[in-house]
């Protein structure tokens, strides 16, 4: 391999720029040159390319987003549009890939390694809901975002003595939600694993409350219900004045946690050295302390193994 592309897809998440940056100098390292694709399957297909060299990546390890940037475009599901695309890569000899994103990501990266592109994938979302690694880049900073904020709420929540409801992202996939609201001390999370039941929150805040509780916080991830109905519904069942605050795009941004910028140079590594060693067709992910590589196809049609169900039930022992 003489010359790796990469590119960032998909939501932007923390800490990819610091895997962009990882994979630049491990494959320099090696004497392999690089070149950086701006704006993911579109500047692939747009050719939006650009040299990246040592310096190229200079002071990128600190800053949030990133700056090749992304995109998501859907054309590049047929197959036509990917061929145009791979012209692009061949006109530049460019003869392997490196794509940073989630599993929409990996699927475009599976269309092309069955045209017969060398591609690894790094997971990097920060809803952390692909199979293959136990954390997906972004997911600790994320979570760090979550928890400041929520102390941020708290503060305002316990001064008014309401009930504060802070709606977090995840998509369908419930680590945020727990993981940020065990952090922030949340005193109920709302997980898409779990049936919600809203007569048990209402019923456990009212007993809270009769017996000396004078606010409480709860952490809600997204598509489940609508935040500020509930709010409303909460306050005229149980009488106690509730909040509702939808945290957006904040938690996405922001300089990357420490975890966050060693798993992504970890993975941006151990890509490149797949890539050296002839490994395709897989995206890269940690268990535990280990790194694994996992094939495409099991990545995008396995669940993502999770541990929710037991951080909710550790919830419950410790909260409401
Ligand atoms: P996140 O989890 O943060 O949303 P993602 O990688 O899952 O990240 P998507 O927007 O789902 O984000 O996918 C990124 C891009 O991958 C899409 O915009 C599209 O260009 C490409 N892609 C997704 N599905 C396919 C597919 N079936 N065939 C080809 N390309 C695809």
């Amino acid at each position: 391999i003489k010359r790796i592309g990469v590119l960032t897809s998909g939501g932007d998440a923390p800490g990819m720029n610091a895997a962009v940056r990882s994979v630049v100098r491990a494959a320099i390292n090696e004497g392999i040159s690089v070149s950086g694709i701006r704006d993911g399957f579109l500047g692939m297909h747009q050719d939006r390319i650009i040299d990246l060299d040592r310096a190229g990546v200079n002071d990128i390890i600190t800053r949030g987003g990133t700056f090749l940037g992304t995109a998501r475009f859907t054309a590049f599901k047929e197959e036509s549009v990917r061929r145009e695309a791979i012209e692009n890569l061949k006109k530049r000899n460019i003869d392997a890939l490196v794509l940073i994103g989630g599993d929409g990501t990996y699927t475009g990266a599976l269309r092309l390694h069955e045209m017969g592109v060398r591609c690894i994938g790094i997971p990097a979302t920060i809803d952390n809901d692909v199979h293959g690694t136990g954390f997906s880049i972004g997911f600790d900073t994320a979570v760090n975002n979550i928890m400041q904020n929520m102390d941020r709420l708290r503060d305002t929540s316990s001064s008014h003595h309401r009930v504060t409801i802070m709606e977090v992202m995840g998509r369908h996939c419930g680590d945020l939600a727990v993981v940020g609201g065990i952090a922030g001390g949340a005193d109920y999370i709302i997980a898409p694993e779990e049936p919600f039941v809203k007569e048990d929150l209402f019923s456990k805040i009212a007993q809270a409350f009769a017996s000396g509780k004078r606010h409480a916080l709860i952490c809600l991830c997204e598509n489940i219900v609508n935040a500020d109905a509930l709010a409303s519904e909460l306050e005229a069942t149980t009488g106690i004045e509730c909040r509702a605050t939808v945290l957006g795009h904040i938690q996405r941004g922001g300089s990357p946690t420490a975890y966050d910028r060693v798993l992504a140079s970890r993975l941006g590594d151990y890509a490149v050295r797949l890539l050296i060693d002839g490994v395709y067709g897989k995206c890269v992910g940690i268990d535990g302390t280990t790194l694994i590589a996992t094939d495409f196809e099991e990545a995008i049609n396995n669940p993502k193994h999770s541990h929710v169900n037991e951080y909710i039930s550790l919830s419950n022992k410790i909260s409401l």
